[in-house]
């Protein structure tokens, strides 16, 4: 026997056995996916080789049609698909078909399991397992190949999916790939040509290349973008955001862009998913747009097209004054493409403002799923830092739950003399609603701002200012106050003593302690100084931290000295200046507000105090 043509084994890496494991013993509701995903490697395999014939001539079939077959067979129920791209040397077919592509999905896979979430959507929609997918609906696959590469020789591989593949050389004439299997019991419907034309219809309409299903062709073939944007049907644009992005869902928005300068011409066809993507924290994952060059695909997944923090919006852009023969390091560098980022992200932010004015509903929906990558963007795009802000939105005393203002709306209900913006932060909004530190603004009618996500608590105290006004907590000791409520009253001089009381009590403790003239239902109150850090900043950069090396910024508690439990500390301490209840009932009060914030250490301590003054009082 020719020894070079014998059948090698190979073993699948540990981490694929347990991928294909996974991807073969759960259920699916989306089993289709499997012919999106081989439609798209052969598109990708399709435009390969077309860049290559336009860059260089010496390569197998050089001038072959550029297509894809589909045939399936009802009777036998199989299915196979077959292009005339650029194929796989018999290296390619065991480094790529053998190992996890896109990195990330492994972790994402362990993660998930974890989390008990269903994996299917998630890894298979928008990760995409690729080929594999093909395990979810037959038992065995196998794949012809030949490459591209002049004086390449045939392979074939072929799997069961666990545990192993072969690969063997084979008598193939034709450059391209064929991928071919038998179908499973469960999903025999795919040997039907109306279900693969459907199937086609709904995620690969607009695939780069014609795909033929029984000698007829049945994709559309078309650059959408290219179409006025009135031409444009809705369920043309939803197909071709479904084709491009993976998504099941419909596109939330799209926004059509032509831009013709003396710097760069181009178009772009952009959409904003429904949904945003499974794990903010790596968007940088996230697929960038698609670059044209006159219709012929340059790059899927140009990074450079857009900011991170705009890496969710989906699309493609067409320039005919880019080369066609453009490397991936060309790109990364390419002034061309800067200036191409510098127009696509003012038109974004220009069409969600418009979003903010035209249609406040959509535009808040929109806001709750992308409002952290627009406040990540402060750190990231100084040049549109202004625009930015202006699309952030937030819930305030003033409004009810639900309803969102702009720090522009803010400003224009400012009161006459308030030369502060004022802002509340904590974990929801009842909590800073029963907050003490808000009762005088409350009573003044001044609006405060909600901050209760961790991207809105780190980004507002950052701004520093907005429209030439200071952001401000509303837990500082020096907010700006009333003349009027500045007045020092008699009853204060009363318990001017008690306040020292308190300081020696809670000595260690706070930084100060001081005569109130914010509260109006609270006894007391812990604020920040004027330097200190926020609260609730701290909290979370000491859960960061792991309650690591951050020293905790002392307090100043605030006594309202017109509360009638003040005034009955005071009349104790009177009749006996060293009375233990007293002392109680102080450090009492002090660890009721660290509970009011939640940062209260010992809950059994506070409790057994309380228990203890309840006893004295009923006794
Ligand atoms: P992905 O498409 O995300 O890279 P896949 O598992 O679908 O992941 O494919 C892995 C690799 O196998 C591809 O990147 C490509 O190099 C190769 N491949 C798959 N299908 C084809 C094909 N029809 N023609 C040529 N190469 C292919």
């Amino acid at each position: 026997m020719d020894e070079n043509k014998q059948a090698q084994q190979y073993e699948y890496k540990a981490e694929m056995k347990k991928l294909l494991g996974i991807i073969i013993h759960s259920l699916y509701t989306h089993p289709e996916v499997f012919l999106r995903e081989l439609i798209s490697n052969a598109s990708d395999a399709l435009n390969k080789v077309r860049f290559r014939e336009l860059t260089e001539k010496n390569i197998t079939d050089a001038g072959t049609e550029l297509k894809i077959t589909i045939q399936v067979d009802s009777k036998q129920k199989t299915f196979s698909i077959e292009d005339t791209g650029i194929g796989m040397t018999e290296a390619e077919l065991i480094n790529n078909i053998g190992t996890i592509a896109r990195s990330g999905t492994l972790e994402f896979l362990k993660d998930s399991k974890e989390k008990q979430k269903s994996l299917e959507e998630d890894l298979i929609g928008k990760f995409g397992v690729g080929f594999y997918s093909t395990f979810m609906v037959a038992n065995e696959v196998v794949v012809e190949t030949r490459s591209a590469e002049p004086d390449s020789k045939g392979y074939r591989w072929s799997s069961c999916g666990e545990g192993s593949f072969t690969i063997e050389e084979i008598d193939r004439k034709a450059r391209g790939t064929k991928i071919y299997f038998t179908l499973k019991k469960d999903h025999e419907e795919f040997a039907e040509e109306y279900k693969i034309r459907s199937t086609i219809e709904k995620y690969s309409n607009f695939a780069d290349f014609p795909i033929f299903l029984a000698k007829e062709k049945v994709n559309k073939v078309e650059a959408l973008w290219r179409k006025k944007p009135q031409d444009m049907k809705e369920d043309e644009l939803n197909e071709f955001y479904k084709f491009i992005s993976n998504d099941f869902e419909e596109p939330f928005g799209h926004l059509p862009v032509s831009v013709e300068g003396s710097v760069v011409s181009f178009k772009a066809l952009l959409f904003i998913p429904k949904n945003p993507p499974t794990d903010l924290f790596r968007v940088y994952e996230e697929k960038g747009l698609s670059l044209y060059s006159n219709k012929i695909l340059i790059q899927n997944d140009c990074k450079e097209l857009l900011p991170m923090y705009l890496r969710f919006v989906k699309g493609v852009v067409d320039t005919i004054d880019l080369p066609l023969n453009v490397s991936r390091e060309v790109t990364q560098s390419s002034p061309l493409l800067s200036k191409i980022r510098s127009i696509l992200t003012s038109k974004i932010l220009g069409f969600f403002d418009e979003w903010s004015k035209k249609d406040k509903d959509k535009y808040l929906i929109f806001y709750k799923n992308f409002g952290t990558m627009l406040k990540a963007a402060l750190n990231e795009d100084f040049e549109n830092r202004d625009k930015i802000i202006d699309l952030f939105r937030f819930e305030t005393s003033l409004k009810g739950k639900g309803e969102y203002v702009s720090l522009a709306d803010y400003v224009s209900g400012m009161k006459p003399d308030q030369k502060d913006i004022y802002y509340i932060s904590g974990e929801n909004r009842g909590e800073l609603e029963r907050n003490p530190n808000l009762e005088y603004f409350r009573k003044k009618g001044i609006e405060v701002i909600f901050l209760t996500t961790p991207a809105d608590i780190f980004t507002v105290p950052s701004l520093g200012e907005y429209d030439k006004k200071p952001l401000k907590s509303v837990e500082k000791s020096d907010i700006d106050m009333d003349p009027a409520d500045k007045i020092e009253k008699p009853e204060n001089e009363l318990s001017k003593s008690l306040v020292g009381l308190f300081k020696d009590v809670l000595k260690g403790k706070v930084q100060d302690v001081v005569i109130s003239k914010r509260l109006v239902d609270s006894p007391v109150t812990l604020v920040t100084a004027k330097d200190g850090m926020d609260r609730e900043m701290e909290k979370m950069l000491k859960a960061m931290n792991r309650g690591g090396d951050i020293p905790a910024s002392k307090r100043v508690m605030e006594v309202n000295a017109e509360h009638p439990l003040i005034k009955n500390l005071s009349r104790l301490y009177m009749g006996d200046s060293s009375s233990p209840l007293v002392k109680k009932c102080m450090v009492q009060l002090y660890e009721g507000a660290l509970l009011i914030e939640g940062s209260l250490p010992s809950s059994a301590d506070f409790v057994a105090r309380m228990n203890e003054i309840i006893q004295e009082a009923t006794k």
